[in-house]
């Protein structure tokens, strides 16, 4: 358990509130323009919080740590599963490429497939949070909420394979001012991604790769779906379609596959 500490945006936002409440005391002719003060100041809070990659809420992983660049690690992490139907294909090309993921795991999923998630620790990758329910409404969650999700993701995580998550990612990246306390009070870090594939809607893995690709560099954290994922054309899961294509390039470019727990492990 770590205490709480307020971001620097919040603290701004929290001495505006108190400088609008100090003005309207002195001044409550000109309520119309505070209300709109204070209805635009949370529209700025409500608008960081749908940014997936904004860290003015409080800390967010969005690239690896600088000892991790060095060493030219990149983290690759797979969202929504696990998924009998893509989940063991996926850990079968890992396994061939020797290369360590991330899977983000929905707490309801992994109940229903534990044998997926006690594979994937097997064979070396690491299983973090997603979520319990992976509930979509999360940017209107209050602190009972996010226990829910983010707690109850824990828990389930934590007794299939026997490792506490040490990061936790809302679904699509949304949240909201109060998941940053519990995070830290839990002692859970909020990654999101340096880039996606949007592989739950595109058809067409040539996209989805050179989305992934674009501008590849040591420290990059990438985002696939092995739950949800879209199908290509003839019907397979665009991950599969993609995840060799990506691993051949890593190794080309010299890049080295690790999980997030070890690129921030060993900073
Ligand atoms: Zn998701």
């Amino acid at each position: 358990m770590t205490s709480w500490r307020l971001s620097p945006f919040l603290k701004l936002c929290v001495a505006v509130h108190a400088a609008l409440l100090l003005a309207w005391l002195a001044a409550p002719q000109y309520w119309p323009w505070l209300l709109l003060a204070l209805l635009l100041l949370h529209g700025g809070i409500a608008l960081a919080g749908l940014l997936p990659r904004c860290a003015l809420l409080g800390p967010n992983l969005t690239r690896l740590p600088a000892a991790a660049i060095r060493r030219g690690e990149v983290a690759i992490t797979i969202d929504d599963g696990p998924d009998p139907a893509v989940t063991p294909a996926v850990l079968d090309i890992l396994r061939q490429y020797r290369a360590p993921a991330t899977f983000f795991c929905i707490g309801e999923r992994a109940q229903r497939h534990p044998e997926l998630c006690r594979r994937a620790v097997a064979e070396g990758h690491d299983i973090e949070n997603h979520g319990q329910r992976h509930r979509k409404h999360t940017s209107l969650f209050g602190p009972a909420g996010w226990h829910g999700e983010v707690g109850g993701g824990q828990g389930t995580l934590q007794a299939i394979t026997g490792r506490s998550p040490r990061f936790y990612r809302p679904i699509a990246g949304l949240r909201n001012p109060f998941l940053d306390p519990l995070l830290q009070r839990s002692g859970v870090f909020l990654a999101s991604w340096t880039r996606r594939g949007y592989d739950t809607r595109a058809r067409d893995p040539d996209t989805v790769y050179a989305r992934l690709v674009r501008n590849l560099a040591a420290g990059d954290i990438l985002l696939l779906h092995d739950g949800n994922a879209a199908r290509t054309a003839d019907g397979k899961p665009l991950i599969l379609a993609v995840l060799p294509r990506l691993l051949d390039e890593l190794a080309a470019r010299g890049l080295k596959p690790v999980t997030l727990r070890q690129a921030c492990e060993t900073d």
